[in-house]
């Protein structure tokens, strides 16, 4: 696949997840403030952030990144420690997980991406802790267009180096159509997908698991998994799915906000 794997940032394994998360995160800090500081001046406008209200939300930003680093490296180690004879894949949602289409007036297309500032550093150190496993995108974006993001400075270039290709897998290609189905349809759905987990509350998992989009990455994930019996999936989205997976981080968890865009 052409991706180089080297152990670039060696984290000694008697280190607790505490301590690595605080090491990664001082790697990043700096960068993430940097980004917030022009991040939050160039958006506040849209939102009516008054320029006195700047810093404040600045550390509310830095906090989320946190959150999201930690989440998904503690799931990751999760599944990498509980299933340790299986290959893995960890794949990311990219709007409102990884990034943000930013927008400009009168544009057709989005002009270019925002990828949040602990993206590359944490993928950084999954390839350095877990070389064999693979890091991919699981999005409601084409394919040809998240391709031609990768290669493009002004998108998803930055991330490109940690990305394997081949695990790149879109909304398009489900075949499930989840046009005009009701909560019951849904649930009767959702309950036949042997990835979910059983859980005694489905009318709830149903419930939270309502777009289209989530329905058909569930359905990949299906595929995936049966096609794959000797590998195991971790997915991280802003959407609740991933909740209700065996390995899985949504954004939205424990009430608090960690989606991307943090304004
Ligand atoms: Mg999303």
């Amino acid at each position: 696949m052409g991706i180089e794997r080297g152990p670039q940032f060696n984290i000694p394994e008697k280190e607790s997840g505490h301590e690595e998360i605080e090491k990664i995160w001082e790697g990043v800090e700096q960068e993430a403030r940097g980004f917030y500081k022009e991040y939050v001046a160039e958006r506040a406008p849209k939102v009516g952030l008054e320029p006195e209200r700047f810093e404040e939300r600045i550390e509310k930003c830095l906090e989320s990144e946190k959150r999201f680093l930690k989440w998904v490296w503690e799931e990751a180690k999760r599944m990498h420690s509980q299933t340790p004879s299986s290959k893995h894949e960890i794949l990311f949602d990219i709007d409102d997980t990884i990034a943000e289409a930013k927008w400009e007036n009168g544009s057709k297309e989005p002009v270019a991406t925002y990828v949040r500032p602990a993206t590359k550093v944490l993928l950084k150190n999954l390839r350095a802790l877990y070389p064999e496993s693979k890091i991919g995108f699981i999005t409601i974006r084409q394919k040809d267009r998240v391709e031609k993001d990768l290669k493009d400075p002004k998108h998803l270039k930055e991330v490109e180096e940690f990305i394997d290709k081949d695990s790149i897998y879109t909304t398009e290609s489900s075949s499930l159509d989840p046009s005009g189905l009701d909560l019951n349809d849904v649930k009767e759905l959702i309950k036949s997908f042997s990835i979910v987990r059983n859980n005694e509350n489905m009318d709830l998992v149903a419930a939270s698991i309502s777009s289209g989009s989530e329905l058909q990455k569930l359905d990949i994930l299906r595929d995936l998994q049966e096609n794959n019996p000797d590998t195991e999936f971790m997915v991280v989205d802003n959407d609740n799915f991933p909740e209700y997976i065996k390995y899985g981080v949504s954004l939205t968890r424990e009430f608090s906000n960690a989606v991307f865009p943090h304004l």
